[in-house]
């Protein structure tokens, strides 16, 4: 009888580690799967973000915008919040400052690139193709 209850009670602690084990690692899991949408989340956030300070601080090709501040622009007069100032001592609000050093440089705005279709995707296999087969 004594010996009955002692191996149904030693089963019992078993069953009760093994399920402790298991919640263990189901806990485990868990936090390791919000850990990962978290950081996830933060990448994604902190690309958002430097994507939008890129934009901000670089022109359209690439290089950054000169000191700003408030002021008067010398080329429409008005008074504006965001004023450029050049090395040339010119001081050129937000708006006319694009055109002016796009016409300055003579930058001309790239084509949009060619979205790749069906057709184009196969030319270019092909041309993969032949120039392997020509070798
Ligand atoms: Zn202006």
């Amino acid at each position: 009888m004594l010996a009955q209850d002692l191996r149904a009670f030693g089963l019992r602690i078993y069953f009760m580690i093994g399920a402790l084990l298991c919640a263990g690692a189901t806990l485990l899991i868990l936090v390791g799967l919000y850990m990962a949408f978290k950081i996830w989340l933060s990448e994604r956030r902190q690309k958002h973000s430097y994507a939008e300070y890129y934009a901000r601080t670089r022109r359209a090709d690439g290089k950054m915008y000169p000191p700003r501040s408030g002021g008067i622009c010398e080329l429409c007069g008005r008074v504006r919040t965001v004023v450029y100032h050049l090395p040339t001592h010119e001081h050129i609000c937000a708006d006319c400052y694009e055109p002016h050093w796009r016409r300055q440089e003579g930058w001309v705005d790239p084509p949009e690139p060619e979205r790749p279709t069906w057709r184009t995707l196969v030319r270019r296999l092909r041309g993969c193709h032949e120039r392997s087969s020509e070798t």
